[in-house]
């Protein structure tokens, strides 16, 4: 009986998934699809007794378990497995949000998951799966999206630098305690920074004397002992070469209108060692390149016990491995700041250095298709359960990238049904 279920792409109803709205919808193609036409339609199949194997739309095997020679490495896949086991204890703290059902869902139902992969990058990826764009919840999206923007800055911060323009760094925070609310600390520092970016006229004064023409604005949020830390981190495009800012008049001058701008949005005093920091290009470029790259292990590691400041998904990190107390902050500081932008460019920025080119919007640079990628194979609902369920999307992508064969996939699939006693040998 089994075999039947597992033969057809299945269109019933899903079970122990959270249905969306954004599920039912089918007025958004997924991408991946488009790029697939004319591709063969993979489905894997299992007969119960334990064997899974592909067949192309007739139903007929594919010889692809024959070769076996590629295996390979397995280096720089920790990331992949890292964000997607994130990605399954985000889902189980913000279970209304769009990210509990982000490469979970399907967004056509009538369909399997699609898995392509991009041999000469050696990429895999998902279709006809639904990707949130939140770059605050989710780990998977957020590091595209990081990805993505730092392109768009680092774009910009060349087309400035070849024109003989330096980029300097300003970073901007307010003093805070753990007793501070997070919630009414965030809209006084968004306040802060506009009386500090275009409120004044002295502001104007400064940018005026220093040249700058442009900035970029990020907003990034910490945790350590004194409760959350939220910080601008803004690029200054100036038209001269700065040297030595840290110690300079300008940071002095720029401070002082911090410290105005603070007052005037209720924040409490910043000190000038900490409240603000002016650093040279090279440490601006450093700033940028590590941009989508927080998710790395290493960094988790390193800083565990060592430093008291974390980044969310370092809390949700504490959180996957039992520390409660992290996930109640990791929902804090989404409710904090979910729909704020991270990214603000001044005006006329953007176009002048990306020659008129459209910005993406998040949701564009999530979905963005892969035009290489061919599809691997399809998984049928009841397959694709077992992988999901678990938070297990990252390592089934890992095993098709180390073997292209697909050996390595199937058996994985045909474990996670194991698991989860769907398949009895
Ligand atoms: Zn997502």
């Amino acid at each position: 009986m089994y075999d039947q279920n597992l033969k057809f792409q299945s269109g019933k109803p899903e079970r122990g998934g959270v249905r969306s709205e954004e599920e039912e919808t089918t007025d958004r193609h997924d991408r991946y699809d488009r790029t697939s036409e004319g591709l063969p339609q993979v489905k894997l199949l299992t007969n119960g007794s334990g064997k899974v194997w592909t067949v192309d739309e007739n139903g007929k095997p594919l010889g692809i378990y024959t070769d076996n020679s590629a295996n390979r490495t397995t280096q720089g896949f920790q990331p992949i497995r890292e964000k997607f086991k994130l990605l399954h204890f985000a889902r189980k703290l913000l279970p209304k949000e769009r990210t509990a059902h982000c490469f979970y869902n399907r967004i056509t139902k009538e369909e399997g998951v699609s898995v392509f992969l991009n041999k000469l990058r050696n990429k895999a990826n998902y279709g006809n799966v639904m990707r949130c764009a939140n770059p605050w919840a989710c780990p998977v999206c957020s590091a595209i999206i990081s990805e993505g923007r730092k392109d768009e800055v680092k774009t910009a911060m060349d087309w400035w630098k070849a024109q003989g323009g330096d980029v300097l760094l300003l970073t901007l925070t307010a003093p805070h305690y753990s007793s501070t609310d997070v919630k009414s600390l965030k809209p006084a520092m968004l306040k802060a920074r506009k009386y500090m970016l275009k409120g004044v006229r002295a502001t104007k004064d400064l940018f005026k004397h220093y040249a700058i023409e442009h900035y970029i604005s990020v907003f990034e949020v910490t945790h350590g002992k004194n409760g959350f830390h939220p910080h601008f981190h803004i690029l200054l495009f100036t038209k001269y070469h700065v040297h030595n800012p840290r110690g300079s008049v300008m940071r002095m001058q720029f401070f002082e209108q911090w410290k105005k701008a603070c007052e005037k949005a209720g924040l409490d005093q910043p000190s000038y060692e900490h409240g603000l920091d002016l650093r040279n290009g090279q440490k601006a470029a450093k700033y940028v390149a590590k941009w989508g790259l927080e998710h790395e292990m290493t960094k988790g590691h390193i800083k565990k016990g060592k430093t008291d400041s974390k980044t969310p998904f370092d809390l949700l990190r504490d959180y996957a491995e039992g520390d409660e107390n992290a996930g109640k902050l990791f929902r804090i500081y989404f409710e904090a700041f979910k729909g704020t932008r991270q990214l603000n460019w001044s005006k006329g920025l953007k176009k002048l250095s990306s020659k008129g080119q459209e910005e993406k919007t998040d949701q564009e640079l999530v979905d963005e298709t892969d035009n290489v990628a061919e599809l691997m194979f399809k998984l049928s609902i009841e397959l694709w359960n077992p992988i999901r369920k678990h938070g297990r999307q990252g390592e089934l992508l890992i095993k098709v990238q180390e073997d292209h064969t697909l050996k390595k996939a199937m058996e994985y699939v045909k474990e996670c049904l194991g698991y989860d006693g769907q398949l009895r040998e």
